[in-house]
């Protein structure tokens, strides 16, 4: 953590308080270095989708998934994210695809399928929800849909006793371009990109996700927070409002990401459900769990 306050210092003010999490920092950790490769912008579903061998991961195919799955591209099988601390692993080139349909509310965005760069959500709106800030910038954002049902959320938490508040919600290509070169420079692009999302690859550019934390801003976007309430009522209930716990505890080497328990991620109310009673990761019911070993 004390990476992301030194390096939020050196960023400019519109970025103020950037949270942890993909695509701004989670403590630089024993995690494999993406293979994406930023600018790589192909249009539509990318051909190359040849898996390089069979995943073994629960509730996944080996093949690539028919892009039918709504919002995903053809799953293409790189190794990407690979184990704890292994770390070592060729970067490969064709790993970056471009999201065919980003204004998909199942569209998945990770360190293998990206937003085109020039992608902006049309519908982005300010939820009517405490942050833990004042200002109504850009990262209080979400896509309509996404804020209405944040609003329930919140309001169904309070219900609850739980008050929650947002730390950050969407961010645009040139934001999280900012933030990803910021560590570039500190870090090196290698590493960088071991904590950082690059630009078009972080879910909070499709306007659809929000770090959550409680309304006193305690841990916010911080492993602690993953010992509150508010994360327990949280895993509990956030599908009931069409959010998933984007990045699941033990699932690291599926989402590429260290659990997130403040990551939500808006998919509807009916996948959503689904997704948290089986357990599921998005890859993993998007069929685009791409290959670790
Ligand atoms: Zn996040």
């Amino acid at each position: 953590m004390k990476k992301t306050s030194l390096t939020v210092l050196l960023l400019a003010s519109s970025m103020t308080l950037f949270a942890a999490c993909e695509g701004s920092n989670a403590s630089p950790s024993p995690q494999t270095p993406d293979t994406s490769k930023p600018g790589n912008a192909a249009t539509g579903t990318a051909p190359n989708g040849s898996a390089a061998g069979s995943t073994t991961t629960p509730g996944s195919t080996a093949t690539p998934a028919p892009s039918t799955a709504p919002g995903a591209g053809s799953a293409a099988n790189t190794g990407s994210t690979g184990d704890k601390g292994k770390g070592t692993e060729t970067p490969k080139s064709d790993s970056d695809q471009v999201v065919a349909k980003p204004d998909s509310v199942s569209v998945l965005v990770n360190k293998q399928f990206a937003l085109p760069s020039n992608y902006e959500p049309a519908d982005l709106v300010y939820p009517d929800v405490p942050f833990i800030f004042k200002e109504k910038i850009e990262k209080r954002k979400m896509r309509k849909e996404a804020a209405a049902a944040l609003e329930k959320l919140f309001a169904g938490a309070k219900k609850d006793g739980v008050n929650l508040a947002g730390v950050s919600a969407y961010r645009s290509y040139a934001t999280q371009k900012a933030v990803f070169n910021n560590y570039v420079k500190t870090d090196g692009e290698e590493k960088a990109k071991t904590y950082s999302a690059v630009p078009g690859h972080s879910e909070h550019e499709t306007g659809l996700a929000i770090d959550v934390s409680g309304s006193d801003g305690k841990c916010a976007a911080q492993d602690c927070f993953g010992a509150t309430k508010e994360a327990e009522w949280l895993a509990k209930h956030a599908s009931e409002y069409g959010f998933i716990i984007r990045y699941l505890k033990g699932k690291e080497a599926i989402t590429g990401y260290q659990y997130e328990p403040w990551h939500i991620r808006y998919v509807g109310v009916d996948m959503a459900k689904e997704i948290a009673s089986k357990g599921l990761t998005l890859e993993e019911y998007l069929n685009a769990v791409p290959v670790n070993k």
